[in-house]
């Protein structure tokens, strides 16, 4: 039999998942001798034997990886022979620029849970985990993936933990944060001035204080969460008053999926994505009622199951079987991760604090997603997906794309490969700012990265845009909304014209007003705005969001003039003061403080606001998120709207709608009339630009898409009207994915330039 030797380079999300073990235990298996060894560019593998053996062996590679790998590509070249003897796993080298994955956070898989409960040093231990799960991004400060590099550094292995550590065979063989009960970190319940830390004690006790309706900080993977029993409707809402969270819906854990089956709608993707590995918070329809304040009247609650081992053990004790389990932190900063700053500064919030002591060092908060049309759609890309790449067609190398500002999450560029940030938050907020520089900082270092050029907003007022222009090298801006669209665009490898549907909250437009509501026909590199939404004047700026009311009162005013709004202030906004209404009347009549806007959302808060759905709002997007929520859409009936080739005009709607609403019809069939109407146009007016442009390619793009009834009716009535449709699924709709599509404009811009020299 002739030998054959080759070098196998194996990328993709191949670090700390078990992948080398893997391809040790795979080797072995085939009889293939050689090396394996883990560097910046992925996983290399030194492979002789005959064909067979090799090609048999590349084969399992691919079909039989650890869950959490995911393999983009293996390439294989011919070597000399060098005469291996063994198959050895070696030590892993940095030797290049060129980064592999890091892995996400992998929730505690089903080997471990039983070994939970069978070995000795790991009985109930609650940081158990080994090759195919546990933390990673989380606790990783530098490349490569080596214990010494993670947070699990100061802890030195016992005997019986080397021994798994350092034997190729065991699930544990190489697993960076292995530990048990003998020289692991440990939890601690802080409660009445004491501190438990026997895991019994602390598992018992915390169950029994949440049973007893207190709320209890919990450290979490990727930061604290706040929890409560989901069922005591004084216990929740207290919580809300404490954490000045006023209507934002707290997402919750149950004890398994059949206990969620009994107070959710559960289709079988909602499972499916719900048990996945990365157990992010799934948004389901309720069947029967946890306490009021979870979600405050809206119709859906943010589910997610067990994914800590800590989880699963307060479970088992637990006589509630669903808790509430919220980010720890006070209104909108980031989530806490520090023990000593949690127990300061959820003092005034949780009765009780359980921690850890194995440090967070990489910030990420539970991700966020709903499934429409059979497929997942991420909405808060965080934990468990953070730091994974999106793979797109032009070389991103050095591109830093700054983000938004409200849902901000930033990227830089390496290779083909887009690292998006976890979910940062609101720059607006000033620590939410500074994890902001620290995360771009720690992504500097972390993926050896440095900036040569930046992509960011048109708005100069942006935070992420104030930074970007700080760094001092070429900037590429980007309008919010071709931003949107490309994002979508490069999510599924689109490089074309396309015709993008746009519908968002506030985004700068190239005439200096505030946009939202449009269609483009858009490439990658640029765009035109053909049609947009009619402009509405916002009395008071940024207010109307926290006000919805004053964009009802805009477009009362806009559509059927002062007189008839002044006339119908008693039977249309009887509940707003009249100090209140005289003072947005005087703005309107005169134009003062009324920045423009096309937007969509705009459109929705004036509607919700209009049928008394929403009159003021307790958190970003309550009003379209009251309205779809009330929408029931099993009854006829559209309104009619204005469309002149570019503008579209709401007024016939407005007019028609004002009516409704004096004659009392239920709120309910109001907004599926007006949900009903948005759908209309986004098919009418795609025929119009189809045939005008001959484009028959839709891409949907921006907040409004997290509206399921235009996501799923949307796309729906487009692909039966013969349209190809793309709309988003591993990024958001949102602001949170909009570096991305900067990223692919600021890729493809300057890929042209190239060609031009
Ligand atoms: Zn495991
Ligand atoms: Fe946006």
């Amino acid at each position: 039999m002739e030998l054959k030797a080759y070098k196998i380079h194996v990328k993709g999300l191949v670090q700390g998942v078990g992948f080398r073990p893997f391809v040790y235990r795979i080797a072995h298996q085939f009889g293939v001798k050689g090396t394996v060894e883990n560097n910046n560019t992925g996983v290399y593998l030194c492979a002789e034997g005959e064909s067979d053996q090799i090609l048999n062996m590349v084969k399992a590679l691919r079909e039989k990886a650890p869950e959490a790998a995911s393999i983009t590509s293996v390439s294989m070249k011919e070597e000399p022979l060098r005469g291996f003897s063994d198959f050895e796993i070696v030590s892993s080298q940095s030797v290049s620029d060129e980064v592999t994955e890091i892995s996400p956070d992998i929730a505690v898989c089903s080997a471990c849970l039983e070994d939970m409960k069978r070995q000795k040093n790991r009985f109930n231990y609650p940081l158990i985990n080994c090759t195919n799960c546990g933390p990673r991004f989380t606790i990783i400060r530098d490349l490569p993936y080596d214990r010494p590099q993670t947070t699990m550094a100061s802890f030195t292995l016992c005997r019986e933990c080397e021994a798994e550590y350092s034997q190729v065979q065991d699930r544990r063989f190489h697993a960076q944060p292995i530990a048990c009960h003998h020289c692991g970190p440990h939890y601690t319940l802080h409660y009445d001035g004491l501190k438990v830390e026997n895991i019994e004690s602390v598992i018992h006790q915390t169950a029994a204080l949440l049973d007893q309706n207190k709320i209890v900080a919990v450290k979490g993977m990727g930061g604290f969460h706040l929890a409560c029993n989901a069922f005591s409707e004084d216990t929740v809402a207290r919580l809300r008053r404490k954490k000045s969270r006023e209507g934002k819906p707290f997402a919750v854990m149950f004890r398994n999926v059949e206990v969620t089956k009994k107070f959710m709608v559960l289709n079988e993707q909602e499972e499916a994505v719900l048990k996945s590995w990365r157990r992010p918070v799934v948004l389901l329809k309720s069947k029967k009622n946890l306490a009021d304040s979870v979600s405050l009247g809206l119709d859906t609650v943010g589910v997610m199951l067990p994914y800590m081992p800590f989880h699963y053990l307060l479970f088992e004790r637990l006589k509630t079987d669903c808790i509430v389990l919220t980010s720890g932190n006070i209104a909108e900063e980031p989530v806490l991760i520090d023990n000593e700053e949690a127990l300061k500064k959820l003092a005034p919030v949780a009765d009780a604090y359980v921690t850890y002591n194995r440090d967070i060092h990489n910030r990420a908060d539970d991700s966020v997603c709903f499934v429409t049309n059979g497929a997942a759609r991420l909405i808060r890309r965080s934990r468990s997906y953070a730091p994974s790449p999106v793979q797109i067609q032009y070389n991103t190398e050095g591109i830093f794309a700054a983000g938004a500002e409200l849902v901000n999450c930033f990227a830089i560029g390496k290779g083909n490969q887009v690292l998006l940030s976890q979910h940062i938050g609101d720059l607006k907020n000033l620590e939410t700012l500074e994890f902001y520089e620290e995360s771009f900082e720690r992504f500097q270092r972390l993926f050896r990265f440095k900036p040569k050029f930046i992509a960011s907003d048109l708005h100069p007022d942006y935070l992420s845009t104030r930074f970007a222009e700080g760094l001092d090298i070429p900037l590429i801006r980007v309008q919010h909304h071709h931003a949107h669209i490309a994002a979508c665009m490069a999510e599924h490898q689109l490089d074309e014209r396309v015709i993008g549907i746009s519908f968002d909250g506030t985004g700068l437009g190239t005439d200096g007003k505030i946009w939202g509501g449009e269609f483009l026909v858009a490439d990658l590199n640029d765009f035109d705005r053909v049609v947009h939404f009619d402009y509405l004047p916002m009395p008071g700026g940024d207010l109307v969001t926290r006000e919805p009311f004053r964009m009802a009162m805009a477009l009362v005013h806009h559509y059927k003039g002062s007189d008839f709004l002044k006339d119908h202030r008693n039977s249309l906004f009887s509940d707003i003061s009249q100090e209140k209404f005289d003072a947005v009347m005087m703005m309107l009549d005169r134009k003062i403080n009324c920045p423009e806007s096309d937007s969509a959302g705009r459109l929705f808060d004036a509607v919700a606001a209009l049928t008394g759905v929403c009159r003021r709002s307790t958190f970003h997007a309550e009003a379209p998120m009251r309205l779809e929520s009330v929408a029931s859409m099993e009854n006829e009936g559209d309104y009619n709207f204005d469309f002149d080739g570019v503008v579209l005009s709401f007024r016939p709607m407005t007019d028609a709608l004002i009516q409704d609403v004096l004659n009392q019809v239920d709120p309910s069939v109001i907004s599926a009339k007006f949900h009903r109407t948005i759908l209309k146009i986004m098919l009418d007016v795609t025929k119009t630009i189809s045939n005008q442009f001959a484009i028959k390619k839709v891409v949907l793009s921006g907040g409004s898409f997290q509206n399921r009834i235009l996501l799923g009716l949307g796309e729906d009535r487009l692909r039966k009207a013969g349209f190809e449709v793309f709309s988003h699924e591993s990024v958001p709709s949102n602001d949170g994915g909009i570096a991305l599509g900067q990223m692919a404009v600021a890729a493809k811009r300057l890929s042209m330039n190239d060609k031009n020299k």
